[in-house]
């Protein structure tokens, strides 16, 4: 019972509480993370496009430091001087590796080619190569960001070689290109992006590409290509390519001589980011959902476990225990009402006991005790009689054993309290229930006072010998006891007995009346005599 109200008043409202704050925060991760998804990809175009101006700034850097470091080796030098081809190729490769430098040429003072890389694509024509080449020869080392017709998009370095007495002996090109696919695809593995590159409005190498194909220029947009080039302004934007969202940005390349020439396009997927950001919200939702499933067990568990003691020692359950406290209070006090209309003051108040719970407990019992006490003599009353009564008749009914019951009148008891007063009729009353009470020895017999100067006397499976017994030593030890104090031989005891084996047909009514008929034949035929019901009829 307690564990049940304590279900009700806790793990209910804990579970609505709990299943509350999953709806919340499940709205709240919503809202959060969709704001979060589209944070998350403009952070991420973002720092690619960061990424991609510094890979454009190391390009030149890396194709500069490759030109000259090789132009300064004494070995390349030498190589120059004696036209060792196989030796200057010997020698580019690490430089090459080290500076990510995917071509370079090596020309003699003249400008007459000597090395040159035939990857990815053959090359050495451009304009680019020439200018950087031409450059080199007047001894000026210089770095080109440009376009050209054989190299459409590319950065290279010209750098001159000179000997040991300062004479020129030849010129190194090194550089990288953006033209070929294989370039995108790294820059793509770099940034994690999809990457184009247009050299004016049209695409020259891509990573976007449908059934292995790369795309048709058209594909993306070669207007906002031509623009971002017009204007030398990079272009935010949205687009959508073979069916996919992208978060797009347009970056123009300009040349040595300020001139825009070329187009970056970096392309975020969104779904690949929502997908992931969706699937840390899902994992989040689940782990929090596992915390709260695990709290709500375990809080379930506690108050499961929870008995009324254990409550009570928990200061913030005290109030549930006052409280059931108090609802036990009130059902006593109207019983004792109910038992005792007149006996108010045998109500029971909490306050006055203050956690004194042996006190309040003895309270309780007086309580419950005195509504079957009879006031004047303390032995049971009629009530408690007629519960006790109805037991036992069930009983020996069951168990098919008889059952006897004694009536107790005293004698001319009237005349006696109408000459020495009501007070001194009580005594008498006192000592015939003491009389009665003590004459009685088995734990299951019963004595109480059936009203008036009646008492009733019940002796579970007893016949009527033992009965006939009991009720001779009633008589002789109330006229042994009443003589000395009423002085009056008339203040004795009638006692009808009746003894049956109750059956189905009988009511233990019929069975008290019987004796009752008993009684009145003891009266009738002389008084301070006992009469069995089953003699006289
Ligand atoms: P009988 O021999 O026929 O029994 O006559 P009786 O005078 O005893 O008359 P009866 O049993 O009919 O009367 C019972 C009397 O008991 C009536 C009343 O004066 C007295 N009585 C009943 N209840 C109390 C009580 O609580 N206290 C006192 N002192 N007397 C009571
Ligand atoms: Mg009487």
């Amino acid at each position: 019972m307690q564990k049940k109200r304590y279900r009700v008043r806790i793990i209910i409202p804990a579970v609505i509480v709990l299943t509350a704050l999953v709806v919340i925060l499940n709205i709240f991760l919503s809202l959060k993370f969709s704001a979060l998804n589209n944070a998350l990809i403009d952070e991420k175009l973002a720092a690619n496009i960061n990424s991609l101006k510094l890979y454009l700034d190391n390009s030149k850097a890396n194709s500069r430091m490759a030109a000259v470091s090789m132009a300064l080796n004494p070995n390349a030098i030498k190589a120059i001087r004696d036209r060792n081809t196989n030796e200057l190729l010997n020698l580019f490769t690490p430089t090459h590796d080290l500076y990510r430098v995917n071509f370079y040429t090596i020309c003699d003072n003249e400008g007459i080619v000597l090395v040159r890389t035939h990857e990815p694509e053959h090359f050495g024509d451009s304009v680019l190569n020439q200018q950087n080449i031409k450059n080199a020869l007047t001894g000026k080392t210089t770095t080109y960001f440009e376009t050209g017709t054989a190299v459409k998009v590319s950065v290279r370095t010209g750098s001159p070689v000179y000997d040991t007495d300062g004479t020129l002996i030849g010129v190194i090109s090194a550089g990288i290109r953006f033209d070929s696919d294989s370039t995108v695809k790294e820059l793509k593995r770099l940034f994690n992006s999809e990457v184009t590159v247009f050299s004016g409005n049209t695409r020259i190498a891509t990573t976007i590409t449908k059934n292995g194909q790369s795309i048709a220029g058209s594909t993306l947009d070669p207007k906002i290509a031509e623009i971002v080039i017009e204007n030398k302004q990079g272009y935010f934007g949205d687009a959508e390519i073979l069916d996919e969202k992208y978060k797009t940005f347009y970056m123009p390349l300009i040349n040595a001589h300020g001139e825009a020439f070329a187009t970056f396009f970096l392309g975020i997927p969104k779904a690949e980011i929502i997908a992931v950001s969706n699937k840390s919200i899902r994992d989040g939702i689940i782990l929090s959902l596992c915390g709260l499933a695990v709290s709500a067990a375990l809080l379930f568990l506690i108050v499961s476990s929870i008995n009324e003691p254990a409550a009570k020692s928990l200061g913030g359950m005290d109030h549930i225990a006052d409280g059931n406290l108090r609802k036990l209070l009130t059902a006593i006090n109207i019983m004792a009402v109910e038992h005792e209309k007149d006996r108010s003051d045998h109500s029971l108040n909490i306050e006055e006991f203050e956690g004194d719970y042996k006190t309040l407990a003895q309270g309780v019992l007086k309580i419950a005790s005195t509504g079957m006490t009879d006031q004047v003599t303390g032995i049971p009353n009629r009530r408690h009689f007629n519960n006790r009564m109805n037991w036992e008749w069930k009983r020996a009914m069951r168990d098919n054993v008889p059952i006897s019951i004694l009536i107790i009148d005293i004698d001319n008891f009237k005349t006696y309290n109408d000459s020495f007063g009501h007070q001194q009729g009580d005594l008498v009353l006192q000592m015939v229930a003491k009389t009665v009470a003590q004459s009685i020895k088995r734990s299951t017999d019963f004595v109480a006072r059936w009203g008036g100067d009646e008492f009733i006397v019940l002796l579970p499976v007893t016949c009527s010998t033992g009965a006939g017994i009991v009720s001779e030593r009633i008589r002789t030890e109330i006229e042994k006891v009443l003589l000395p104090f009423v002085k009056d031989l008339s203040v004795t005891a009638s006692i009808g007995v009746h003894t049956q084996i109750p059956t189905f047909d009988k009511t233990a009514e019929d069975f008290i009346s019987i004796a009752d008929r008993a009684l009145y034949l003891a009266k009738e035929s002389g008084r301070n005599r006992v009469v069995f019901a089953e003699t006289a009829q």
